[in-house]
């Protein structure tokens, strides 16, 4: 268990970095922020950082040193990383939660083995592997790298009539995974938390809207019966078990309806705090960055109620223009990440509304 004072080391320095950052410091703790680039958002507001390669060694060890525990905001840190750092100091959640969650035939198998219900899937790695897939799954489907993908980076649909062969190129015919498509009602997801003593708490089902395959607004209580909320937060549960998971993860989940019930089918575990959990920051008793903090200092969890109905609307690219509007609204709680350039497709901020329950 650490004390107040103690340093707690962050790979990456991003939002979601900078976000744990902030919820350390009411709590007497300091960050120290390991990221390769240069003005990352989370260095601005954490005690100590260091800027270099995650496979600088000689980096590594000092910043090693230099904390406590080391946790992540990313799931792409190197598993080698990971593994280095644990030799010299806690690391949480450990690099096997890492190992299987970067690469989504090994995520698949782990939750398939857990006898939870996922896509139905197949391992390509050739275009005869595809052809076959294709025959087992049938069409629609999709077709994602095993690394490296995101907000539907390195992914194709592949229909009726689609050329198979220029969907394995248009993903660089890189190892990959063909899942069965999900006629979902909708997109939901579950932020959890675990502690090394397996004390577990889970925030109630948020519902999630995309556009152009980034999360677009989160809204809570999803539209879903306390039936689903409840195998959901089972779900989560079993995972964070089997993984032996300390902090926070994030579990999406597709809402399907089987013989006229709702059901869901799990798309992807996130092994960190999670955008569709950012409505925490002001809707929930304890935010996941503070539970997350919680989670790794070895601390008791916090209180996941809600303080409400809660939407929280990302800022992409210009939207991040609104800001001096978004200010003058009453109840908007604007978070800003700190970048210099607006993008598109850049997350910059997001925006949080409560409301009374209806
Ligand atoms: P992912 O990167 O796996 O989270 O996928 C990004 C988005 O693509 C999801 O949020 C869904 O909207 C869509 N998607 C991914 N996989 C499937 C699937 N098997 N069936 C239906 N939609 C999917």
């Amino acid at each position: 268990m650490l004390k107040p004072g103690s340093t707690i080391g962050i790979l990456g320095g991003g939002q979601l970095a900078r976000m744990i950052a902030l919820a350390a410091a009411p709590l007497g703790l300091k960050t120290h922020i390991f990221a390769p680039e240069a003005g990352s958002p989370a260095f601005d507001v954490a005690t100590a950082h260091t800027q270099a390669a995650y496979d600088d060694l000689g980096a590594l060890d000092r910043f090693a040193a230099a904390v406590d525990v080391v946790t992540y905001e990313f799931e792409n840190v190197p598993v080698a990383t990971a593994e280095h750092l644990a030799k010299l100091v806690p690391v949480h959640p450990g690099a096997r939660a890492l190992g299987i969650t970067q690469d989504r035939l090994a995520e698949k198998n782990f939750i398939d083995g857990l006898g939870i219900a996922i896509a139905p899937f197949a391992s390509v790695e050739s275009e005869a592997e595809l052809e076959q897939a294709l025959a087992k799954i049938g069409r629609p489907a999709v077709l994602k790298t095993r690394r490296f993908g995101y907000d539907g980076k390195g992914q194709v649909m592949i229909r009726e009539g689609d050329d198979a062969s220029a969907a394995f190129a248009a993903i660089g015919r890189n190892p990959a995974v063909l899942e069965g498509f999900v006629p979902f009602l909708r997109e939901v997801s579950v932020v959890a938390a675990r502690s090394e003593d397996g004390r577990f708490a889970a925030y109630e089902v948020t519902e999630n809207e995309h556009r152009h395959h980034i999360l677009y607004r989160s809204t809570v209580p999803a539209d879903v019966t306390p039936a689903v909320n409840a195998v959901a937060h089972e779900i989560a549960r079993r995972i964070g078990e089997a993984l032996g998971y300390v902090g926070v993860f994030a579990v999406e989940l597709f809402l399907v309806v089987e013989e006229g019930a709702q059901g869901v089918v799990v798309n992807e575990i996130a092994p960190r705090v999670h955008n569709s959990g950012h409505w925490t920051l002001d809707g929930s008793e304890t935010s996941q960055f503070e539970q997350h903090v919680r989670a790794v200092a070895g601390w008791p969890l916090g209180e996941v109620a809600r303080r409400g109905r809660v939407e929280m609307t990302n800022l992409i690219g210009d939207e991040a223009g609104g800001w001096l509007e978004l200010l003058e609204e009453p109840g908007a709680h604007l978070h800003l990440y700190g970048k210099a350039e607006a993008r598109p497709g850049r997350k910059m901020g997001h925006v949080t509304r409560i409301f009374a329950e209806d």
